[in-house]
């Protein structure tokens, strides 16, 4: 099992270094495929939840392989341009891309916490990108005022830079404190009894398995750019981070 370094837990000890923000890391390989390697640990987000693997570098004496996907099937694949033949590597993540996607995954737990708050509409799907996201709401019609309250819920939220956790939680106290949006709980299969959750502290927590930035205030300001019909009850909000 590869240890994966952005799982490990933050409190707001700013004494210790958020694993979110490792960029770079020393790992040995325990596999090689034509294509891809497997490493006892990494920082690298394979695709998933919405959120784009990241990509960069792994480097080792003599040489360096550029990282273009990381998949999680039965183990995580870091795909490279070339297979090394040492075992010992750094990974060097590309750091600019992965904050991006942070700041935006982020959002998107502020803007489907705000919507839920304000109008009981569920979160359907959604997608990051480095420059702009989406997010799915049903059931749901917005109206031009409803978008202008929603990026201002989130923006509000943004301004008190409000600390964001990660850690693991029992279900059946996770289940006591998601007074909000528990039917993402209920989307989690009953037989995982323990989840990592992300908790935007008096604001909103639910589980989640992507990456994030330590303070709402990281975020910048959220700028709704389009609404888009996705079905009879169903909106899409397109944002970007300003
Ligand atoms: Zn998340």
């Amino acid at each position: 099992m590869t240890e994966v370094i952005y799982m490990e837990e933050w409190r707001g000890d700013e004494s210790e270094q958020n694993p979110n923000y490792i960029q770079t890391f020393d790992a040995n390989i325990t596999k090689r495929g034509e294509t891809f390697v497997v490493l006892d640990k990494t920082a690298f987000y394979p695709l998933g939840g919405g959120q784009p693997s990241d990509t960069g570098l792994i480097e080792w004496e003599g040489g360096e392989s550029k990282v273009t996907e990381v998949l999680k099937k039965v183990e995580i694949r870091h795909f490279v341009d070339s297979v090394p033949e040492t075992d010992r590597v750094q990974g060097i993540l590309d750091w600019e891309k992965r904050f991006a996607h942070m700041k935006m995954h982020t959002a998107q737990h502020v803007l489907s916490s705000v919507v839920f708050k304000m109008f009981n509409a569920k979160t359907a799907g959604n997608q990051i990108h480095a420059d702009h996201s989406r997010v799915d709401f049903q059931p749901i019609k917005f109206t031009e005022e409803d978008l202008a309250n929603v990026e201002e819920g989130c923006n509000e939220i943004i301004t008190r830079s409000v600390p964001v956790h990660v850690y693991e939680e029992e279900r059946p106290v996770l289940e006591e404190k998601m007074t909000d949006q528990r039917y993402i709980l209920d989307m989690i299969p009953k037989s995982i009894p323990r989840l990592r959750v992300v908790d935007i502290l008096g604001v909103d927590i639910c589980p989640c398995a992507g990456t994030h930035v330590k303070n709402t205030s990281e975020l910048g300001k959220v700028h709704m750019l389009e609404r888009r019909s996705k079905g009879k009850d169903i909106d899409r909000i397109v944002y970007e981070l300003l």
